[in-house]
């Protein structure tokens, strides 16, 4: 079976369909890139995943290893080993970040019906993580996210998907707003962090952010449906002749 798989799903939100018949399938091991115009729905499709509140699911099927993904509720999904990573994460300005992950990995290990992990050897692993991702353990005092640049927030992000060991990541990193240096953060997390039990869907408008990450996989979102799919090619095709074909066809 694939790590995830699609069908025909679509979707709305305050009364309007979004999504409107995507096909997609992840093998683990894979790394997949959706890009696609504004407006096309891929972040809709991230938030769909997440099961995050006022998306309605209204048709197709979300298989995630084997099981319906749209019968679980969030912190169910995270268990399984969905993690999902937006643009803007969460700060909380009174929570130190090493208690964040603390507590992050506690609620999975709860879910699975495993132990908590001590203070003691959670420090122990979340430092070896930092260090092999080459992120300042100095981080892990501070408050999560807070003031945090658009590169720590990455960092940060890296390390949560390291210590959570998902077996899907989506990351939705689409828009404005990342500078290069979080660029390439995000592409040496995924880099690093692609596993032949592990798939990964990077979610960019951008085709930059494809120059650091050779996906196997890119798809075109257009109007809530992929509408092409090929090899890490096809991200240079985009960027040499834009989206225009698509939101005719789409008008
Ligand atoms: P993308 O991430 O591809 O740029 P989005 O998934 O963010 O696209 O948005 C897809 C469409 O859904 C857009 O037309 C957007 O205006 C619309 N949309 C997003 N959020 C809402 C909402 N809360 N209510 C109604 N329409 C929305
Ligand atoms: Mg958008
Ligand atoms: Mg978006």
């Amino acid at each position: 079976t694939a790590l995830l798989e699609i069908r025909n799903l679509r979707a709305e939100i305050g009364g309007r369909e979004i999504l409107d018949g995507l096909d997609l399938t992840v093998a683990a091991g894979e790394v997949h890139a959706i890009m696609g115009p504004n407006g096309a729905g891929k972040s809709t499709l991230s938030y769909v995943l997440a099961g995050k509140p006022g998306y309605t699911i209204t048709g197709g099927e979300i298989w995630f290893k084997g099981e319906d993904l749209t019968a679980m509720a969030a912190d169910e999904r995270a268990a399984k080993g969905l993690f999902l990573a937006f643009q803007y994460p969460l700060e909380i300005p009174g929570v130190a970040t090493l208690t964040f992950l603390r507590a992050a990995l506690n609620a999975q290990r709860r879910q699975r019906g495993e132990p908590e992990l001590s203070s003691p050897d959670l420090l122990k692993r979340v430092r070896e993580i930092a260090k092999t991702l080459n992120i300042d353990a100095e981080m892990l005092r501070r408050p999560l996210n807070v003031g945090f640049s658009g590169g720590e927030k990455k960092r940060n992000e890296t390390l949560q998907m390291a210590l959570l060991e998902p077996a899907l990541c989506v990351l939705d990193e689409t828009d404005s707003g990342l500078d290069i240096d979080a660029l390439k953060v995000v592409a040496n997390g995924v880099n690093q962090l692609r596993a032949p039990d592990r798939g990964m869907i990077v979610i960019t408008h951008y085709q930059r952010l494809l120059d650091h990450i050779v996906p196997d996989v890119v798809h075109v979102l257009a109007s809530g449906r992929i509408v092409e799919t090929g090899g890490k090619d096809l991200a240079l095709q985009l960027e040499a002749r834009g989206y225009a074909q698509y939101q005719s066809e789409a008008a």
